[in-house]
């Protein structure tokens, strides 16, 4: 083993051990400072001006913007520095300590995606001895895998500001220009209590809801039909009923119906403003029946992502990779960035098919590959 790919592995067991959880489950979220740090500290020897910024008001969570060179533009390369919790007694070896076996290293992170860091560092080493015509940006952020916080904080920010960004999420090094966006949503449907006896005491929520019901059933199936699109696995928009809560006795008109769903859309059907849509129509139904219907968000939404076939960076990667770009049934923080001015895609080393889940690991003959290709984008952007 060379000496360089030791030094990529001393940097991922430093990354996979130093443990940043991140999750909506209070009793599972950690920060992920240790990590930024190490980062940080990495690139700030090799020449790169660093910037923390909190992202949590406690400082525990946190974004690094670490740049090579100055001016407008550049390339950026950008991960999470977040992992999803992990099941331990699932794992062969301890999830926070790298191990290598079978021309693998397995480790929490490993390909989602602390590994995609000491890659990117040793794709920027090469670099660091010639002027820069423009800047090349590592970007490090905070709790994709629960809020995109991180993310959201650099959209509002207004930074990092590069020409184009490469997301290295794991697509085993395809790129990737597509993919649906998340809503979780909720419906209150508030009526009116009364006795059982006679309907015209109350407005039933759980009869004005079997309407709401069938609306988003009616809803579901002209989404798919306007705003299919092939390039998805699952073709066409979907929208699942998750759970449904209302009511407490047989005799009583139930006052109160909630359910809950989940909604990825298209980007074409997000474009067309689907949210609007569905809103009035619940309101015409709240007019027909009495009840109050209350539809809002469960969770921030991540907005779908499509970066145009023919643009600059789509078509770099796909010469560079010999594959065509495609879409993925993952979201990512790929419309953040894309948000900031930026042409996104993704493409890292790994497969997601091996992120969340028990003895992730990260296939060692990705590394050389992965590096060649990011020295070819930022010989491209930078120089
Ligand atoms: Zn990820």
């Amino acid at each position: 083993m060379s000496q360089h790919e030791q030094q990529i592995i001393r940097q991922l067991q430093a990354l996979v051990g130093t443990a940043s959880v991140s999750s909506t489950d209070p009793s599972w979220d950690q920060g992920n400072r240790g990590v930024v740090e190490l980062l940080a500290g990495w690139l700030g020897d090799l020449g790169f001006a660093t910037e923390i910024t909190d992202v949590s008001e406690d400082g525990r969570k946190a974004n690094l913007i670490a740049t090579l060179g100055a001016g407008p533009g550049g390339l950026v390369l950008a991960g999470h520095t977040d992992t999803v919790p992990f099941d331990e007694g699932r794992w062969h070896s301890d999830p926070l300590a790298l191990t290598e076996r079978d021309q693998r290293l397995y480790g929490l992170g490993s390909t989602d995606m602390k590994g995609f860091f000491p890659l990117a560092i040793a794709a920027a080493r090469a670099f660091v001895d010639t002027p820069l015509k423009q800047p090349l940006i590592i970007l490090a952020t905070a709790d994709e895998e629960s809020s995109m916080n991180g993310a959201r904080a650099l959209a509002a920010a207004g930074q990092p500001r590069g020409r184009a960004a490469i997301i290295g999420e794991p697509t085993s090094l395809v790129p990737v220009r597509l993919h649906k966006g998340i809503m979780m949503e909720s419906i209150q449907v508030t009526g009116s209590a009364g006795h059982s006896s006679n309907p015209a005491l109350g407005v039933n929520a759980i009869d004005v809801m079997h309407g709401v019901l069938s609306e988003l059933m009616l809803f579901r199936q002209e989404l798919a039909q306007r705003y299919s699109n092939s390039a998805f696995e699952v073709a066409f928009p979907t929208l699942n009923l998750g759970c449904i809560h209302g009511g407490d006795s047989p005799n009583r008109i139930c006052g109160g119906c909630e359910l809950h769903f989940d909604l990825r859309l298209t980007p074409a059907a997000a474009a067309a403003g689907v949210r609007q849509d569905l809103e009035q129509r619940l309101q015409r139904i709240a007019a027909r029946s009495g009840a109050g219907i209350a539809l809002r968000p469960l969770v921030e939404p991540v907005p779908p992502f499509e970066q145009a076939a023919d643009s600059e960076l789509v078509r770099l990667a796909e010469k560079l990779t010999g594959h065509s770009a495609r879409a993925v049934g993952f979201a990512t923080e790929a419309p953040f960035l894309q948000a900031l001015g930026m042409e996104t895609i993704v493409m890292g080393p790994g497969s997601i098919d091996r992120a969340h889940q028990p003895d992730e690991y990260l296939e060692l003959d990705q590394i050389q590959p992965c590096i060649d290709l990011l020295q070819q984008c930022i010989a491209r952007y930078c120089l």
